[in-house]
This record gives C-alpha cells, structure tokens and sequence, in this order.
C-alpha cells in the first residue's frame, strides 16, 4: 500500500492539494432518470460542499479553491483540480471536455479528478476523458460504496455492481488512473461483505482507494433512520480495524487516497469521532505508521 502523499510525491516531485470544482449536473438517482432523492447517505449538495457554486466560472472556482489552502501548501505544492459536486460525467460529453480544458490551463492545475459512478461512462465520455489524459493525468473516481445489490437497494444508490468492474475496465483500457470509493458501516453490513467490496475492487484492478465510514448528514433519508435508531454508526476503533483488514488485502502498489472521510461539519450529525479532525489525523497516523 502505497498513502497518496508518497504517491504524489514519486509522480509530481511534491504534495499535491485538490482543488475542488462545481459543474453544472446531478446525478440519475436523483434526477428520476434511475431514481430520486440521491443515495441516503448523500448531502444535497451531492458531497461537493467544499466545492463553489456551479455558476461561477472554472478558473474562479479553482482560484478561490487554491487560495484557501495556499498558506499551508506553500509555494511548492501542486494542485489537482476535483470534479467533486454530484456525478461529474451526467452531461454533454461537450460540456464536460469544456470544462476540462478550462481547468487544465490554469495556473498550478498538474492533474485532473472526475468523481462519479460506473453507470455514467458513455463511449462518448470515454472519448473526452481519453483525450483529457494526453493533457495531463487524470483519475476517475467512482462511487461504489459496496459490492453487495441487497445493500445498494436500501441505500439507493441505482446501478448493479456488475456495472463496476466493466467501467474500470473501460477506463484503465483508456489509460486512467482509477479510484474507488467505499464506505465501511453501511446499513445491515457485516465485516464479510464490506471485505467482499474491497475484494471486487481489488480484482477488478482499481488503483486507488478511498475509504469511508459512513456519515449521518443533516437533510438525508439517513438522517431519519439514525433517528429511528435503524442504523448502527462504527466507533472510531471500529472503523479502523476494518480499515486495517481492508488495507491488508490491497496489493503492494494500490495508492489509499482517504483512510476516513471528512464531513462538512455544519451538516454532520454523526459519528461524534469524526467532528475532532486533528485527532483523527493523529490516530490514523500513528496506527498506520505514515
Ligand atoms: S451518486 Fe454520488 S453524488 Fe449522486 S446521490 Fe449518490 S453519492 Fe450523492
């Protein structure tokens, strides 16, 4: 296993920070296309609260972005632009590519991240993200969330999972780095079947991971299960044993992205363990030996 600093560190000469963008989309499980209301876990603003608004331009969106963290990365550090907000690739295959060359030639952007799901990757996308890759480097990050359909049903998260691996396939076939998100802790899941999802992930050759337990986030379907006491949330210990087993079963150079997610505490209702940033971070670091 490889952390994503010492992975940035090899592939761009120093640290990298992401800087995250808004485009204009949502995704097929909200739009009733698929389905509505989004996936339960998910914020209305389709986890892209860290992101701007849509509306403002790209070059605007990653200025403001970069000029957040700039006092703590330094000169030196190199900025990856995120294709955050909701499913980046539920659009024109045109919208996207605009899209892609704007942030591409912005000062200090060395790579490209498109977040969304395996079941939004036309031919057409495929075309626009191959030649986005002969800009610069590129990661596709999907959300899986989970192997298992039974609990992709109750989190309503609209595709099979026989979708993920072909869309993994198409996309190391067009030379892309691709990262998957899971989350450890959902609803009726037991250890077996959340190392099942990192097995799938595994075979199917993901290069990346990101990790998450699963956050109760204010105004989501989850929130009201969490209420209803119907959703049991992993201690902190907890989380990172199964971390720690998932972690085991990836190869030697599979890069971990995230070892735990970051909720936007305005929203964030639970676990209570993650609203102490800096001790987690010293948790992880420690028991992770980074
Ligand atoms: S597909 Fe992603 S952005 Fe859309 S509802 Fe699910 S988690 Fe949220």
């Amino acid at each position: 296993m490889i952390t994503a600093n010492n992975y940035y560190r090899n592939v761009f000469g120093h640290k990298m920070y992401k800087a995250s963008i808004s485009l204009n989309v949502t995704c097929p499980n909200r739009d009733g296309s698929k389905g509505s209301g989004g996936c339960i876990f998910c914020s209305e603003g389709g986890s892209g609260e860290f992101a701007s608004h849509f509306e403002e331009p790209i070059k605007e969106q990653i200025e403001k972005a970069v000029s957040q963290v700039r006092n703590k990365a330094g000169n030196d550090a190199g900025y990856i632009a995120y294709f955050q907000s909701f499913t980046s690739t539920y659009c024109s295959p045109c919208y996207l590519e605009k899209a892609l060359v704007e942030a591409s030639s912005c000062e200090k952007i060395e790579a490209v991240s498109v977040a969304t799901r395996p079941d939004c990757l036309s031919d057409e996308i495929i075309e626009v993200l191959k030649r986005q890759v002969e800009r610069m480097p590129l990661f596709v990050e999907l959300g899986l969330q989970t192997a298992s359909d039974k609990t992709a049903g109750l989190i309503n998260r609209c595709y099979k999972t026989e979708e993920y691996p072909k869309a993994v396939a198409r996309l190391k076939d067009a030379g892309i780095n691709v990262i998957t998100h899971i989350i450890f802790g959902l609803p009726g899941e037991t250890k077996a079947m959340m190392m099942d999802t990192v097995r799938l992930c595994v075979d199917s050759g993901s290069d990346g991971y990101k990790f998450t337990c699963l956050y109760v986030l204010k105004n989501t379907p989850l929130e009201k299960l969490f209420f209803e006491n119907k959703v049991e949330i992993l201690e902190m210990e907890e989380y990172f044993d199964i971390v720690e087993d998932a972690v085991r079963m990836l190869p030697d150079n599979a890069v971990v992205h995230r070892f735990t997610g970051d909720g936007p505490k305005k929203i964030l209702i639970a676990p209570e363990w993650t609203k102490n940033k800096r001790q987690v971070i010293n948790y992880v670091n420690r028991r992770f030996g980074l």
